[in-house]
């Protein structure tokens, strides 16, 4: 599977990487996540490496989240600046 790059600074070295592995621990159901090696950021966990990069690439062809809040905070500043 091809993983598309970091939603976050566009980085292309995504490597798998494992919850248990990190906490020490027994494996979770949902063990596997994509990690950006460049700023670090996290994809959701998956129960395969395949399926922690199918949700990798769903994250990642969404539109770019930190826009997406900046415009919902935009749009609800004037709604509540609007007194009667
Ligand atoms: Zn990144």
């Amino acid at each position: 599977m091809k993983l598309k790059p970091c939603p976050f600074c566009g980085g292309t070295r995504i490597k798998t990487r494992r919850l248990s592995e990190m906490l020490d621990c027994a494996a979770y159901p949902l063990d596997f996540f994509k990690e950006c090696e460049n700023c670090r950021a996290c994809g959701p966990l998956g129960v395969s490496p395949t399926s922690a990069g199918a949700v990798w690439n769903q994250r990642a062809s969404d539109t770019n989240p930190i826009n997406d809040m900046a415009t919902s905070q935009e749009r609800a500043t004037p709604t509540l600046a609007a007194g009667p």
